[in-house]
């Protein structure tokens, strides 16, 4: 089949044949349709999240079963899928409960200890493998549909961590990134008064059309007073996809009571908080990561309703993927971006 691997990490991508992946006992093969080209995957290609070499990478993944490994019952020839980006075990107490992001036994995820989505095919443990709900095109809306898995689910995800309800108040740092700006749609879905968040402000004409009613730019202000200013004493919820010190401690100090922070970025950097405005203001401080199968079954769900959708500003072919991620490192897609494979 053809693929685009690469040999090493902080390489460009290589145009090679390479064997069909064949399903061993409890696997399944899909043709790839459509993969996404997020900033988590450039992270990989960059050598900044660790991986095995040689690697075909992409996770946002949409795909047709073309072959079922033996023991397989869940899965027909011809299913429409979709993927879970994590190598999960399925039977630890933490899969068991729907917390696939923390299986006690992950082995990895697709396209850093598996190949993944930038091949005309993808193996992977049939458990993977989620088949599209009903009211979805998978083929005319291929490059959308592998989005929603992550970059639409993730912020799904963030909506019941937080607790968002209709009415309340969401502020989204690093709103103009590609998951910040679906967390503004997605809180936006929930009900919220939406304030974006970013520091660069060619980003907030997406940011209002994605469902934004304010936008701020902490360059411009102090991001604190300025938010609380807005919101007359502080905000229900605050979503940090930077996970800098400086955003986790400006996402907590923008809370109002009963205030929920939730942080999800990439940086991973300490912070500092006071307990006694936690204790007095009855604030909470949480972490997401990732979705479980179920959330990107509802997330799609609410796809195939019309409810909501995903921006996706750039498709190309497979062999332009290099370009794409080129893009995607400059910051320079709004959305995401993704690749068709014929
Ligand atoms: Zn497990």
């Amino acid at each position: 089949m053809k693929a685009m691997v690469l040999d090493a990490p902080n390489s460009s991508f290589i145009k090679k044949e390479v064997p069909d992946p064949a399903p061993d006992p409890g696997e399944a093969v899909a043709k790839v349709l459509s993969c996404g080209s997020g900033l988590t995957i450039q992270h990989v290609k960059m050598g900044r999240t660790p991986a095995t070499f040689p690697r075909i990478i992409g996770h946002e993944i949409t795909g047709e079963i073309v072959e079922i490994g033996q023991g397989v019952t869940s899965l027909r020839i011809g299913d429409p899928v979709t993927i879970h980006f994590y190598l999960f075990c399925g039977y630890c107490k933490k899969c068991l409960s729907g917390y696939e992001p923390l299986c006690e036994n992950i082995h990895g995820f697709v396209g850093t200890t598996q190949d993944g989505g930038y091949a005309e095919y993808i193996k992977l443990p049939a458990r993977n493998f989620i088949v599209l709900p009903e009211g979805l095109d998978h083929k005319k809306d291929a490059a959308a549909i592998g989005v929603v898995t992550d970059a639409l689910a993730t912020p799904y995800k963030v909506v019941s961590r937080a607790n968002i309800k209709p009415g309340e108040t969401v502020a989204v740092f690093g709103a103009g990134g590609g998951l910040g700006l679906h967390q503004v749609m997605m809180a936006k879905w929930a009900g919220a008064r939406v304030i974006a968040v970013d520091i660069d402000s060619s980003k907030f004409e997406a940011c209002i059309s994605a469902g934004a009613d304010e936008t701020i730019n902490p360059k411009d202000v102090n991001i604190v007073e300025a938010i609380r200013d807005l919101t007359g004493g502080g905000v229900d919820v605050a979503i940090d996809y930077v996970s800098s010190t400086f955003t986790v401690e400006a996402a907590i100090e923008t809370l109002g009571p009963h205030g929920r922070m939730v942080t999800l970025g990439g940086a991973g950097e300490d912070f500092k908080a006071n307990s006694k405005t936690l204790l007095l203001q009855e604030q909470s401080i949480l972490g997401s990561r990732y979705v479980t199968r179920a959330q990107i079954i509802e997330t799609l769900e609410l796809c195939a309703r019309g409810e909501v959708w995903p921006i996706v500003s750039l498709i190309k072919s497979l062999e332009d993927v290099e370009n794409v991620h080129e893009l995607v490192e400059q910051g320079k897609i709004t959305g995401r971006a993704a690749v068709l494979i014929d």
